[in-house]
């Protein structure tokens, strides 16, 4: 399994989501504070097209906020309220009775792209809708005959590419980074493995989902055994290096669904979740013989070496906590026992070292 933090946690898209559901309220309600007025002056002269399309755009976005503010923020509401509002703005600025001052809100679909989108996403989507506004606009204010029509022209085009460029910057690409950041943070500097940090967070993530699902989950502690040997026989040079291929090994030999982490020095954790904890012992055993037998190349030397784990299954409603103490224990049972060994917590089940 290669692992990639953004996939496996989301992290900065479930803080994000909990943002865009409050920005998403906010915006649908003032969406609908600027509609309403004009849709009821307009239906008390007599219903026409607008005015129906205004009430219907105004229904939806009254019933997405409903469920927005009872579920929360899914992906399909940006787009719901991004569609609405293009309508929208398509309706107004096509508007016989309208003003030519609706220019200035050609920014509001843009707005809610780079509020919902993915930044390239948002780049494209922007593009578009500002062309498509801009030329209903020309059609309806434009007179191409007038004298000022290429300085009016000019200057729609600067407005979109600055409004555009400035979200970018703003939104598009602090999004990036934040993401990128949050990535660096839950990352083990040397071995690439996610880190304690992430660790915390998705045990934490996985009890609830075991929880929800009532599906077991086991963890498993992995430690080198006599590492601090190597060190000292090869350089702490070499010990990086064997922990980087440890820590690979470990990562490529896991299920998909299994998370590695590098929780301590020469410590390496596996989430197993939807995992009972016979099926984690022998997961585990593999891998303990797998790394036993695996030779290690550093400079002219092909280094060899074992390493100890210990297992514990999370059944609700038992204490989380007990689960990383549980591992543990069972982790320094295998050493006691001599290195070189899986244990498992409860089961009193010790794998034979071969
Ligand atoms: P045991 O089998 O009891 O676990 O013995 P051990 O020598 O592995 O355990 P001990 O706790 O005595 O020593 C851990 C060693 O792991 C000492 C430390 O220098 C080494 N170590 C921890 N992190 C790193 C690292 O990032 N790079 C290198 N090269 N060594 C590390
Ligand atoms: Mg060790
Ligand atoms: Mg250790």
């Amino acid at each position: 399994m290669k692992h990639n933090v953004d996939i496996n946690i989301d992290y900065f898209d479930r803080h994000l989501n909990k943002v865009r559901r409050n920005v998403s309220l906010a915006c649908i309600f003032l969406i609908v504070l600027a509609t309403v007025p004009v849709a009821i002056a307009r239906a008390v002269d007599g219903w026409d097209i607008n005015s129906l399309l205004q009430l219907i755009s105004t229904c939806i976005l009254i019933s997405v906020f409903a469920y927005v503010y009872s579920k929360g923020y899914v992906k399909a509401v940006g787009i719901i309220i991004y569609c609405v509002d293009m309508v929208l703005m398509s309706v107004v600025t096509l508007d016989p009775q309208g003003n030519e001052l609706i220019v200035l809100f050609f920014i509001t679909p843009l707005l809610v792209a780079y509020l919902f989108f993915t930044p390239r996403y948002s780049c494209l989507v922007s593009i578009c809708s500002y062309a498509f506004l801009s030329t209903l606009y020309f059609i309806q204010y434009v007179d191409v005959g007038s004298p000022s029509y290429h300085f009016e022209l000019v200057l729609l085009v600067l407005a979109g590419i600055s409004s555009i460029a400035g979200l970018h910057v703003v939104i598009g690409l602090r999004h990036s980074i934040e993401k990128k950041l949050i990535d660096v943070a839950h990352t083990d500097a040397l071995t690439r493995l996610p880190n304690r940090m992430y660790f915390d967070e998705r045990l934490t993530q996985e009890f609830s989902r075991a929880d929800r699902d009532k599906t077991p989950l086991c963890l498993g502690l992995i430690d080198l055994d006599n590492f601090k040997l190597v060190n000292d026989t090869y350089g702490h040079e070499c010990g990086d290096s064997i922990l980087i291929q440890v820590a690979a090994l470990v990562d490529e030999s896991i299920r998909a669904e299994d998370i590695a982490c590098r929780v301590g020095g020469e410590e390496l954790a596996v989430i197993m979740p939807n995992t009972p904890i016979e099926e984690a012992c022998e997961t585990l055993e593999r891998l303990r013989i797998t790394i036993r037998d695996a030779r290690f190349p550093w400079k002219s030397y092909l280094v060899s070496l074992t390493v100890s784990a210990g297992i514990s299954e999370y059944k609700a409603p038992m204490p989380k906590d007990s689960v990383y103490a549980k591992a543990d224990e069972a982790l320094y049972r295998a050493k006691q026992q001599g290195r070189n060994l899986v244990a498992c917590a409860d089961i009193n089940k010790l794998e034979a070292s071969a």
